[in-house]
């Protein structure tokens, strides 16, 4: 359902929805439903489409491996020349090395040494390897013991002809980008990237460059931002900082919205005298507008300018982040055409630290995961947790994700941590 009216007005309805007090899982729902992803695809040569997103299944155009090949340094036999109690002896007639192929048909009573990757010869059916047998000259002996195909690797056993190699949805990593060209396949169809645009509000900041006056501080979210962003594989557009200014603003929107698949923006969604965003967005688009019940990163917009989407970050340097992570990583992944879209991992392990926790939201505490000499993991916390303090995001590894029912927690409790490597 991507009509954002309609679900604007089913969403209203229901009875679970508190636009004051939204739990992260519900809000994380609700914009799922108002995502359709990209559908303008390109074809790119396959070392340049590594990050993008398969638009196509890749076909395998080939049997991989293509013919029978052997997985061990040995002789190639025929099964039948084995005695099952006693020795056999055989003669050499050749070799069947990677790439240099043996290229005649393997009589009764003879074989073939083959190594590692070369192809099984014509007449032979199973590979004994080097160690097993005793060889003199153009002789091997070979005891009991063997079984019928051992130590083959059949045609076609990684991927048939016809078969779908990679599934439209993946992205391309290198793993990807060599399977593709183990197929001889030197082009792919991929997505177009999302184009995001960003900026910040407020008056009191401003750019690298710039001196400060009393009471500026330097603009740091959007940095932040394009970081997160890059890693993702978004295409960027960096609109700058905006003054809140409600004409200013509107034409920044506008501007945004017409170049680009996704608006973000940070800053001005509190309910202080100077945050418009809010008002500006209820009457440009359709616009959800959340008090999550998360900390940090309580307040959050979302919704759609025109047929852009629109994230209302909240201005904090930390909250910036935090709902990057909680909301807007998976919503760009999903419109970058990404299917299935992988949660980030979560895991448990013990809190070294004593944490401070007021039951009633989601808190995304800062921690560092780490081993101690015996191979044990735990967490900490980063130490200050304030939204603003944004080196406590540059010292951790991972969040401490502590639920909404979850009270102060004790050193040496279980708690769920989500790793961050990948976009911070
Ligand atoms: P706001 O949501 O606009 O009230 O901002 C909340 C806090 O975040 C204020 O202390 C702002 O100065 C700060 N802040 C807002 N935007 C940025 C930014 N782009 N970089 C650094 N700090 C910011
Ligand atoms: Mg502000």
């Amino acid at each position: 359902m991507n009509d954002p009216a309609q679900n604007l007005r089913a969403l209203s309805c229901a009875d679970d929805y508190d636009p004051n007090s939204m739990p992260v899982a519900k809000a994380r729902e609700v914009i799922a439903r108002f995502l359709s992803p990209v559908t303008a695809a390109e074809r790119l040569n396959v070392r340049a489409a590594l990050g993008r997103v398969l638009a196509e299944d890749v076909i395998s155009t080939l049997n991989v491996p293509a013919h029978d090949n052997s997985a061990m340094d040995g002789y190639a036999v025929r099964f039948a020349d084995l005695k099952g109690d006693g020795e056999a002896t055989l003669k050499v007639t050749g070799t069947a090395f990677a790439g240099a192929p043996f290229g005649s048909v393997v009589k009764a009573g003879e074989c073939v040494r083959i190594m590692t990757g070369g192809v099984v010869p014509a007449g032979t059916d199973t590979i004994v390897m080097q160690e097993h047998v005793k060889a003199v000259q153009d002789r091997v002996t070979i005891g009991p013991g063997h079984r019928k195909g051992q130590n083959l690797r059949r045609a076609g056993e990684d991927l048939k002809v016809g078969q779908v190699a990679l599934k439209r949805g993946l992205p391309l990593r290198p793993a990807e980008i060599g399977l593709i060209s183990s197929l001889g396949i030197g082009e792919v169809t991929v997505y177009r990237r999302l184009r995001v645009a960003f900026f910040s509000t407020g008056d009191e900041l401003v750019s690298i460059g710039t001196q400060p006056r009393e009471g500026q501080i330097y603009d740091s979210n959007r940095y932040t931002l394009h970081g997160m962003l890059t890693r993702l594989g978004c295409e960027v557009l960096d609109m700058g900082v905006v003054r809140d200014d409600p004409k200013l603003l509107e034409q920044a929107f506008h501007d945004a919205a017409a170049a680009a698949d996704v608006v973000i923006t940070s800053g001005g969604v509190s309910v202080g005298e100077a945050d418009f965003v809010k008002d500006l967005l209820g009457r440009l688009g359709e616009v959800v507008f959340w008090k999550i019940a998360m900390k940090p990163g309580r307040p959050l917009a979302y919704g759609k300018i025109g047929a852009a989407h629109f994230f209302g970050l909240p201005g904090n340097p930390v909250s910036v982040m935090v709902t990057f992570y909680q909301f807007v990583r998976d919503a760009l992944l999903t419109l970058s055409g990404r299917d299935p879209v992988p949660p980030l991992p979560t895991f448990k392990v013990p809190c070294v630290s004593s944490l401070k926790k007021a039951p009633g939201r989601t808190e995304f505490q800062r921690g560092v995961l780490e081993r101690d000499s015996h191979g044990t993991w735990s967490v900490r916390v980063t130490g200050e947790q304030g939204s603003g303090i944004l080196r406590s995001m540059s010292e951790a590894n991972c969040f401490i994700i502590l639920p909404d029912a979850q009270g102060n927690v004790a050193s040496g409790t279980l708690v769920e941590v989500q790793l961050m490597d990948g976009i911070v």
